[in-house]
């Protein structure tokens, strides 16, 4: 099935001024905003980008993965740019369904202050595309983060009157109890980066606005977590089953399609190596050929399928 809406998946266009363009999504350029959708049975899921940048695989991934690729040549260009870096997207999935409108996982968000250089004082278009593509955020229900990195908690909260409020002040946004946990564990281990828990997770627990739920949590009859630990301690993957159809939203399993290929691979953010290995090999086998679609936050093509291929697995873009 071919996304829905403003753009295709392999064309970027401006969100709200309804104009495409007709540009491939591995030239996409800083700033320039990019929203597609697609229907799974009755519920329609729809994808904000808030960044795409070319980077090198390392320190993401590791070093090796520079030569790796070269073996995989359906990694290039939706994945790779030619010239061999990684595009990694940072994107929002919105999902409508029964009358509800869940946010899963908020980027990076704008003006906070990060180590990585082009994710530090952000000042992207994303809120305003959100609400360019029928999305205000008072209208947002559920915000449901995989895990609590950064890159996904971002728009939990923003700058107002010098004060991190939240974004979504009609949601309850749900944590992983798990996930929780460990991050307040990382709030009395002064060695670590704990910025974004200040600004970003821990305003939304103060205003009361946090469920802390169980890892196989489930939403509604047709959306339920389902525990894909390693990456972070308490770090979930939401399923989708509506109509028959079956889809997953994936967090951070997968920072990059060559982990199809060699799901050792690990970026450098997992936090238990060997559990995110064991986690994606199990998930690549459970969900293979066509078992369920898969929504990849950090693909620059978010949607497709795992196949069984003669090494491992290759992702099948959608
Ligand atoms: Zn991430």
């Amino acid at each position: 099935m071919n996304p829905l809406g403003e753009a295709g998946s392999h064309t970027a266009s401006v969100s709200g001024s309804g104009a495409a363009i007709t540009q491939p999504s591995h030239d996409y350029k800083k700033g320039e905003s990019r929203i597609s959708r697609w229907q799974v049975g009755d519920v329609k899921v729809t994808s904000v980008l808030e960044s795409a940048e070319r980077i090198p695989w390392a320190p993401l991934l590791g070093a090796e993965t520079a030569e790796h690729y070269k073996k995989y040549d359906w990694l290039v260009p939706r994945f790779v740019t030619s010239q061999g870096e990684i595009i990694l997207a940072v994107q929002a999935f919105v999902l409508e369904a029964g009358g509800r409108r869940i946010v899963i996982d908020t980027c990076v968000g704008n003006d906070k202050q990060r180590e990585i250089p082009h994710c530090t004082e952000l000042e992207t278009s994303f809120l305003e595309d959100l609400s360019a593509a029928g999305f205000p955020p008072e209208t947002i229900d559920t915000v449901l983060c995989t895990h609590l990195h950064f890159d996904h908690v971002g728009w939990n909260t923003q700058l107002v009157n010098g004060r991190w409020v939240p974004t979504f002040p009609n949601a309850r946004y749900l944590f992983a109890r798990r996930e929780w946990e460990y991050c307040r564990s990382l709030l009395d281990d002064k060695t670590t980066e704990v910025r974004h828990i200040l600004d970003s997770v821990r305003p939304i627990l103060d205003a009361d606005l946090a469920d802390l739920v169980e890892t196989d949590h489930r939403l509604s009859e047709e959306m339920w977590l389902e525990p894909t630990h390693g990456h972070t301690p308490g770090h979930v993957s939401l399923h989708i089953h509506s109509r028959g159809e079956h889809a997953i939203v994936t967090g951070d399993v997968f920072h990059s399609p060559i982990q199809f290929a060699e799901p050792e691979i690990c970026s450098i953010a997992c936090v238990d190596k060997q559990m995110s290995r064991k986690t994606r090999r199990e998930f690549l086998a459970k969900y293979e050929n066509k078992a369920a679609r898969l929504f990849a936050v950090h693909f620059n093509d978010p949607v497709g399928w795992i196949i069984r291929d003669t090494r491992n697995w290759r992702f099948e873009a959608q």
